[in-house]
């Protein structure tokens, strides 16, 4: 390590806006230690990777990264493993990656500052609490890395265990924080110039209020209302436990966006009975019914597994019908792959991966389609877009209601500030993105 007078670290995310969001929470936590973030591996005295490892590919990267920089260890340098992988491997990080002085799982990053004590004296620390634990990372020195959109956990863990899923393992059981607690963080992000709040949670409706103050819905209501803040977004939702209340708020409340994502992950009921996913086809499209039926304009994006293990062609098939009957804005879409420890690593995973990735193929051409097609329905429209940068041909970026790109021109002389809001005409659309002309600054910028 460069010693107590310059303690500096560099750290790496991978993964979901959850990791995100804790490495910000990580960030700060280390800034209050008296350490220094630097931008390279080479300036950094101590180098995290918080991890992911819900896909086979990003687990590996991590021992990728952790072999191609173990020269440096030579230089007296510090490695931390950090999420989801130090959490499912534990200290067999050490056996594998024997430079590696730290493995904390997302559970136990509260103990942060006393395991940097330990690693800066010259001892392996590790933090991995158990399923059980009741503790959450609550920090007050969160470092924010985007100025203008502001992340906010309600609810850390997952109780739901879908077959195919390392997250109720890796992130423990649900453990959601007070309503007042949540709000006060809103106020406070508010205060320092947010506008746009994301509510974050592996199951962000399967939150229960500690106080038994407020449902998901009426905390997502109390958060659009606070003073200042124009747009509030939330993810993820599972659909079992999203109720009628919530599209009840999104049209009552204007401040929360036109979008719900809503994973569904297959269009067969069979499938989804071995994922474990706890709700039906019919159940799921019902819930499309409600989003469909509100009067505000909501954009439904979703997540699809292909191939999980005794998918048949007719129930891959049943996944393409949904994708009709739902007409999705966008979807993340995924090949099945095992992952340890999961329910579904004793199933026969017989399906070849020429099939899986034939059906990925499939799934996507079909939603670009859709995509393509229900994008169109913006063109002529004026959206309001929140201004985030500019795209290398020079054309402003903005994210609209609806969290779709749309690449616009202002008029000449004009130059807009990022986390501005301004009004766009769209004239052109795509599968992934609009385009547009700014009309005017939006009302309140
Ligand atoms: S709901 Fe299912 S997919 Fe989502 S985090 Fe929990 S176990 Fe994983």
């Amino acid at each position: 390590m460069s010693g107590t007078a310059d303690k500096t670290f560099y750290l790496e995310t991978f993964g979901c806006q959850m990791n995100v969001h804790d490495s910000e929470k990580v960030i700060g936590t280390l800034l209050q230690e008296g350490y220094r973030q630097v931008p390279t591996v080479e300036e950094a005295g101590l180098i995290l990777y918080n991890t992911c490892s819900i896909r086979d590919k990003a687990e590996q990267k991590v021992f990728h990264r952790l072999a191609d920089y173990k020269k440096l260890q030579a230089q007296g340098k510090k490695f931390g493993v950090l999420g989801c992988v130090a959490q499912q491997e534990g200290e067999k990080i050490f056996e594998r990656a024997p430079h590696v002085s730290m493995v904390c799982g997302s559970a136990s990053y509260r103990n942060l500052p006393e395991m940097l004590v330990q690693i800066e004296t010259g001892n392996r620390s590790t933090g991995l609490d158990d399923r059980a634990t009741d503790h959450c990372f609550e920090t007050e020195y969160t470092a924010r890395t985007n100025p203008h959109r502001g992340y906010i956990t309600i609810i850390e863990g997952c109780d739901k265990f879908c077959a195919y899923c390392v997250v109720p393992f890796t992130r423990g059981k649900e453990r959601s924080r007070t309503s007042s607690s949540v709000l006060a963080e809103a106020r406070q992000l508010a205060d320092l110039g947010y506008t746009e709040i994301q509510l974050l949670g592996q199951n962000v409706n399967s939150y229960r209020d500690p106080d038994g103050k407020k449902s998901f819905a009426e905390l997502l209501a109390a958060v659009g209302e606070v003073a200042g803040i124009r747009r509030v977004r939330f993810t993820t939702s599972h659909p079992r436990d999203f109720g009628r209340d919530i599209v009840d708020v999104l049209e009552a409340v204007p401040t929360l966006c036109d979008h719900v994502h809503l994973p569904v992950q297959s269009g067969s009921t069979r499938v989804l009975d071995a994922m474990q996913r706890l709700y039906t086809r019919d159940q799921y499209l019902e819930r499309i019914s409600w989003i469909h039926a509100a009067q505000r304009d909501l954009s439904i994006t979703t997540d699809l597994i292909v191939g999980f293990p005794g998918e048949t062609e007719h129930e891959f098939e049943q996944t393409l019908s949904l994708l009709d009957e739902v007409g999705y804005d966008s979807a993340f879409t995924f090949k099945y792959s095992p992952r340890p420890n999961t329910p579904a690593i004793g199933l026969d995973d017989a399906i070849p991966d020429g099939e899986k990735a034939w059906r990925l193929a499939v799934v996507n051409e079909k939603q670009k389609q859709m995509s393509a097609h229900r994008n169109k329905r913006h063109l002529g429209r004026t959206v309001e877009v929140m201004v985030e940068g500019k795209n290398p041909r020079g054309q402003w970026i903005g994210r609209t209601s609806q969290i779709k790109v749309l690449n616009f021109t202002v008029p000449e002389g004009v130059e807009l500030k990022t986390g501005s809001y301004v009004d766009v005409r769209v004239t052109a659309s795509f599968s992934n993105s609009l385009v547009g002309e700014m009309v005017s600054a939006a009302r309140g910028s």
